[in-house]
C-alpha cells in the first residue's frame, strides 16, 4: 500500500506575513488529515521562513525548481545542495510553467532530476500534454516521451523514492479537471511504462495527480487506483481547502 501524498505549488504567490498565518493554519488542522504525507513548495526566498516554522512538524517543503548543476558560473541559479541547506526534501522538477515558459526542454528536465537525486532529494517530476496533443490523441506518446527522457539519463533505479505528478496543461489553473477516469488512464500508462523496466520500483512509486484539484473534486479523483495523491496550485493557497483536499486523500 503506498502512501498518499499531497503537495501545494505555490508558485510565484505569498509574502511573509501571508506566508506566517497559512503555514500556522496548515500546521494547526494537521492532525485532521490522518495519514497522509502534506508538503509545500515555496519561492525561493520563502525557503529559510518555511523551515523554521515547519521544521518541527510532520508538514514537509521543498522547492519549485532547481539548476542541473551542482556549483558554479550560473547567476541566479539555485543548486539542489543549496536547497538541501534549507531542509527541503522535495523539489519539483519540469513543471509544464517551466517547461513552457522557460524552455526547459526534456533533456533538461531530465538532468535536473539528475541533479536532486543526487543531493538527496525527492523529485516530483512533472508531466502531462497539452489541449492540442490531447485533441489529436497524442497523450500517451507525450507522456511517454517526458517520461523516457527522465528515465534513460537517470536509469530507472533512480525512480525509486521518487515521485511523478500528472498534470494535464490543460487542466492547469484553468478550473478544468481530468475525470477521474482520464487521470487513471495516464497514471495506469506511466506505471507500466516504469514497470517495462523495473516492477518493483514502478508498484512502490507515488503517482500524483494535479490540474485544479479543489476540495469538491479531490475525493473521486485520489479513489482511482495508480493515483497516489495531488499536485496542487491555486487551492494550496487557502488552508482550509488545501487541508480538505489532504483529507480527501485519506479514505
Ligand atoms: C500546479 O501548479 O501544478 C497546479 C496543478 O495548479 P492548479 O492546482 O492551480 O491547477
Amino acid at each position: 500500500m503506498r502512501q498518499k501524498l499531497v503537495v501545494g505549488n505555490w508558485k510565484m504567490h505569498g509574502n511573509a506575513a501571508d506566508n506566517r498565518q497559512l503555514l500556522q493554519s496548515l500546521v494547526a488542522g494537521y492532525p485532521s488529515v490522518g495519514d497522509v504525507s502534506v508538503a509545500v513548495c515555496v519561492p525561493f526566498p520563502y525557503l529559510a521562513q518555511v523551515q523554521s516554522l515547519l521544521a518541527a512538524t510532520p508538514v514537509a517543503w521543498g522547492a519549485q525548481n532547481l539548476s542541473e548543476h551542482a556549483q558554479g558560473a550560473y547567476t541566479g541559479e539555485v543548486s539542489a545542495a543549496m536547497l538541501g541547506d534549507f531542509g527541503c526534501r522535495y523539489v519539483i522538477v519540469g513543471h509544464s510553467e517551466r517547461r513552457a515558459l522557460y524552455g526547459e526542454t526534456d533533456r533538461l528536465v531530465a538532468a535536473k532530476f539528475v541533479a536532486a537525486k543526487a543531493a538527496g532529494l525527492v523529485p516530483i517530476l512533472c508531466v502531462g500534454e497539452t489541449l492540442a496533443q490531447r485533441e489529436s490523441g497524442d497523450t500517451a506518446r507525450v507522456v511517454a516521451g517526458q517520461l523516457d527522457a527522465v528515465l534513460d539519463l537517470a536509469g530507472v533505479a533512480a525512480f525509486a523514492g521518487a515521485v511523478v505528478a500528472y498534470e494535464p496543461v490543460w487542466a492547469i489553473g484553468t478550473g478544468r479537471t481530468a475525470s477521474p477516469v482520464q487521470a487513471q488512464e495516464v497514471h495506469a500508462a506511466i506505471r507500466v511504462r516504469i514497470a517495462d523496466r523495473d516492477a518493483w520500483v514502478a508498484a512502490g512509486m507515488q503517482l500524483l495527480y494535479g490540474g485544479s484539484v479543489k476540495a469538491q473534486n479531490a475525493g473521486e479523483i485520489f479513489a482511482q487506483a495508480d493515483i497516489d495523491g495531488g499536485l496542487v496550485g491555486g487551492a494550496s493557497l487557502v488552508a482550509d481547502e488545501f487541508l480538505a483536499i489532504c483529507q480527501a486523500a485519506n479514505r
